[in-house]
């Protein structure tokens, strides 16, 4: 009976405490959702990113900074436009982005649209920052002189080569169950074993050989160091372009491996994926403690590669089977 009363006694006790828990989680989850989707970070970089940015968005940005020549960013306007949503993107209008364009034409600061701009500039330029600017790019002219076509644009382009076909759908955050229970921190791109993959962005080798999760990968850091792009379950055999190696520098649009379906295996080498694909992953680095550790903060790249779609790059087939671009490509103006 004694016992039966203080059991009772407890179970009223934790009845509580759970309800408090409860309670206290809504509540941090409400303070969460209130501060306009921010995670308000505590220390000195961003530890939290959620790019959901819809293509049409960052298509019209682009275009508006393109046809201005950069006077205005398109990072300025879409995170104006950031702070006027909340960070809430289902609330997107092209009205909103072309009315907060034409303020910041006659003169107005992207930065007074919110509080948060800081935020959203810091968080949306470390994803696109290097993907917009001077390039150059070699063309035969009219009479077959080589020549150096300088434009001001999109300078990155889709892991796709260009007239390879592939599928694709939102599939970020999807659950995956080879090994142990983890959520797709990438994006797949369904299409034939062998389709030239190239590199979304310039940057250096830092990492290339063999995962059991992602089978032959390469890994790609930006100039800038803000991004860390990850290519996954190259081709059995032949996974990367002839002679790609760690440290080496590539160039957006340089072909750096083939499509297969490696990986899902602690042995080297070996296909265990169905479907071929090109698992692509876009981590972003605030802080260099961030870097493969516990606290990585990988992006949706769905909107992203739904607008490079239309900016792939062109290559040629060599006898040996080797592909490599078409047009000699550099950044910058000169
Ligand atoms: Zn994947």
């Amino acid at each position: 009976m004694v016992f039966r009363s203080v059991s009772r006694n407890a179970g009223r006790r934790w009845l509580l405490l759970t309800a408090l828990a409860a309670a206290i989680g809504l509540l941090i989850f409400a303070g969460h959702r209130m501060s306009e989707n921010v995670a308000v970070p505590t220390g000195d970089y961003i530890r939290y990113v959620e790019f959901d940015v819809p293509a049409t968005a960052l298509q019209r940005a682009l275009d508006v900074d393109v046809r201005t020549e950069g006077e205005i960013d398109w990072v300025d306007l879409l995170s104006a436009l950031a702070c006027r949503y909340g960070g809430d993107w289902s609330r997107y209008q092209a009205t909103d982005l072309d009315a907060i364009a034409a303020e910041m034409e006659g003169g107005q600061s992207a930065a007074e649209n919110g509080k948060y701009f800081s935020y959203y500039r810091e968080a949306y330029g470390a994803v696109l920052d290097g993907l917009l600017g001077d390039f150059c790019e070699q063309r035969t002219d009219d009479v077959g002189n080589t020549v150096w076509q300088h434009q001001y644009g999109l300078k990155a382009f889709c892991p796709i080569a260009k007239g390879f076909a592939y599928t694709e759908s939102d599939d970020f955050g999807a659950s995956r169950s080879y090994g142990y229970k983890r959520r797709h921190l990438g994006h797949d791109m369904m299409g034939l074993t062998g389709t030239p993959i190239v590199a979304v962005e310039s940057g250096t080798v830092v990492m290339l050989g063999w995962n059991q999760y992602g089978g032959w990968r390469v890994g790609i850091r930006s100039s800038d160091g803000r991004r860390y792009w990850y290519y996954a379950h190259l081709r059995q055999d032949r996974p990367y372009a002839a002679g790609l190696a760690e440290g080496q520098q590539v160039t957006a649009g340089d072909v750096i491996g083939y499509m297969g379906r490696t990986g899902y295996s602690a042995e080297e080498n070996v296909s265990n994926i169905v479907t071929p694909h090109l698992h692509i992953g876009l981590e972003l680095i605030f802080d260099e403690s961030q870097f493969e550790s516990d606290n990585e903060i990988w992006v949706n790249l769905y909107p992203l590669m739904q607008l490079l779609a239309k900016h792939s790059c062109e290559t040629v087939r060599a006898e040996d089977g080797e592909y490599t671009r078409k047009y000699a490509f550099k950044e910058g103006i000169g």
